[in-house]
Order: structure tokens, then sequence, then C-alpha cells
């Protein structure tokens, strides 16, 4: 019996999972690198309440450990370890792990990006309690409340405009005297009279209460200065980056490094190599359209391998 697999997925967050699904439910028995902490990002989260099925919301944890579980019911094979090389030119892929080169017809690529931490004490240990990368996600958790936003490009004034809709106050964190979001983005945040904004001032330290967020030490950034700042929202919109460098001179990536797919496929510019989820994905960093799009990745990797058979 030949050990080329029909397909390997590198990632376990809701894009890997799906297409795990997926491809199992297509009997194309997927092996799934999951990464060394399986799961993705949603396993550093609490409530989710915006995936569609669950009435009442479920744990991240929780959710990641549903999807696991129902690809495996229909066969998926997991590695609990990060792939630490891949080859993926030519007809036959390589993955590798450990030791372990594992091949296959074809590869999904699902390792999504990660959010840039501002690595200031309080950050890790109150994320999901009032620390939060995601106003999509989590704005509506901080109805009447005050909120910061910690950032100065588009992404950060986007985030600052919807937390308007919940928040009674959103202070926008900057540390220069400028922003680098495109000009209407900035004018629009500039304008919107719940919106301030704090110049020339970073984040020093995030402080909880009860093991909530109840404030921000802040620091001018000429004189050094430092105050404290209620607050029981931070958002943190400093950039995301897409975990692409392991597959970086084999696929395409663009200028920020997310790797380009076929839109709206997910064909990379290699046969047989796909690519899903937030890896792809400037604009939506869901989970349902990472599992969108992990499904997606599936049923293309299904048409492939079903012409090369
Ligand atoms: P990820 O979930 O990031 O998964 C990537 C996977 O790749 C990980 O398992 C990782 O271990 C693996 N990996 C990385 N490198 C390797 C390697 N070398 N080898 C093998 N595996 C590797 N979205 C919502 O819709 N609702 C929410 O409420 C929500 N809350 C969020 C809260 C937080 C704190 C965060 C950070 C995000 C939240 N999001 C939410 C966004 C959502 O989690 C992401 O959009 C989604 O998880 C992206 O899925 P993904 O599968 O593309 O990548």
């Amino acid at each position: 019996m030949s050990d080329i697999r029909n397909v390997i997925i590198v990632g376990s967050g809701p894009a890997g999972y799906t297409a795990a699904v997926y491809t199992a439910r297509a009997n194309l028995k997927p092996l799934v690198i999951e990464g060394a902490e399986s799961g993705g990002a949603l396993m550093t989260t609490t409530e989710v309440e915006n995936f569609p099925g669950f009435e009442k919301g479920i744990m991240g944890p929780e959710l990641m450990d549903q999807m696991r579980a129902q690809a495996e019911r229909f066969g998926a094979e997991y590695i609990t370890d990060d792939a630490v090389s891949v080859e993926l030119a030519g007809d036959v892929k390589r993955v590798t792990v450990g030791d372990t080169t594992y091949e296959a017809h074809a590869v999904i690529l699902a390792t999504g990006s990660a959010w840039r931490h501002l690595n200031v004490p309080g950050e890790d240990e109150l994320l999901g309690h009032g620390v939060s990368s995601c106003a999509t996600c989590d704005g509506f958790f901080f109805r009447d409340q005050d909120i910061v936003v910690v950032g100065g490009g588009d992404t950060a004034m986007e985030e600052a405009n919807f937390l308007t809709k919940f928040g009674r106050t959103v202070t926008i964190i900057h540390r220069r005297d400028e922003f680098r979001a495109s000009k209407i983005m900035a004018e629009r945040a500039l304008a919107n009279p719940k919106i301030s904004v704090e110049w020339n001032t970073v984040v020093d330290s995030i402080q909880g209460t009860d093991g909530k967020v109840s404030s921000v030490t802040l620091r001018d950034a000429n004189t050094g200065e430092t105050r404290e700042k209620a607050a029981t929202g931070v958002f943190i919109a400093i950039g995301h980056d897409p975990r692409s460098d392991l597959f970086t001179g084999q696929v395409d990536v663009d200028d920020e490094g997310y790797v380009k797919v076929a839109a709206p496929g997910t064909a990379t510019n290699i046969p047989g190599v796909f690519a899903a989820g937030d890896l792809v994905d400037h604009t939506y960093r869901q989970a349902i359209t990472a599992a969108g799009t992990g499904c997606a990745a599936a049923l293309d990797a299904e048409r492939y391998v079903a012409a090369i058979e």
C-alpha cells in the first residue's frame, strides 16, 4: 500500500478542522498536523457568541474540541506538533514533523495569523477578561463601558468606530502625533463624538480588579510621565502577522505575508496546495469565515485528488 496520503492539513483552527471534517467525510482520511498547541486562536478566548448554531454561545475551547471530535469521528488523524518544514512543489508534497516526513497529493495550509501583542504586564493575564484583539468578536460585551483602543492604523480606526456602538467612551491610544491610517478612516474616527485620542501615548500596563480589566497605565512618549486611566475594555489593534514563514519561498505571499489564493477559490500558485482561514485573510478574521474557507479548501482539494486518480 502506498504511504502517500490524499491530503495533509497544516493547522487546527476553525479552518483546519473544518477542512478535516469535509475531507474526512469525503473519505480522504486526512492527516491533520495540528501544531504544538492544537485548536487555534479560539483556545485563548472565553465566550464565543457569534458562531452560528449556538444560541447561548459557546466557550472557545469547547467549540474547538467539538470540531476536532467531529472530524475524528469521520476518520481524520491528528499529530499534535508543529510542521517544521514543507516541500510543496511537485506531485507529491512533503510535510515534516520532528524526524518524520509525511507525503500527500494535496496540502491545505491553515496556520492562521497572530495578533501583535503590546507585551505589557497584564495583557496576557486579562486576555478574554477585558483585553481583546477583535472588536467584532467582543464589542458586544462592553455596553456602556469605557473602552480604549490601542493603535493608529486603519484597523484601529475601524475598531474604534465600531466600538462606539457599544461603549460609553472610546479612547484611541496612539504612540505618535498622527495616525498611520488612511485619511478617510482617520477623519471618520476623529469626527465621532464618542471618540477621543491620547496622542504620543503608550500603554505601560493593564490592571485588573477581581480578574477583569479596570484601568490602564499610560505613559507620555515625550515626557515619560505616567498616569492611570480607568477603562474596562482594552482593544489591541496594532496589526496581525500571518504565520506563513514556513511556506514563503514556495507559495506566493503578498507584501504583508498573507498567502495568495485565487479567490473565490483557495488554490495557491502551486497545484495541489490550497490555503484557508486567517492565513489568507486581511479583512474578516472570524471563526466562521475561517471555517468557510476551510470548507472551500477541502472541496478544492477533493476535486484535485479526484482528478489525478
Ligand atoms: P487559527 O485559529 O489561528 O489556527 C491556526 C492553527 O495553526 C493553530 O492551531 C496553530 O497551532 C497551527 N499552526 C501554526 N503554525 C503551525 C505549524 N508550523 N505546524 C502546524 N500547525 C501550525 N472569531 C469569531 O468569529 N468570534 C469570536 O468570538 C472570536 N474571538 C476571538 C478571541 C481571541 C482572543 C482571538 C485571538 C481571536 C478571536 N476570533 C474570534 C478570531 C478567530 O479566532 C480567528 O479568526 C480564527 O481562529 C482563525 O482561524 P484559522 O483556522 O485561520 O487560524
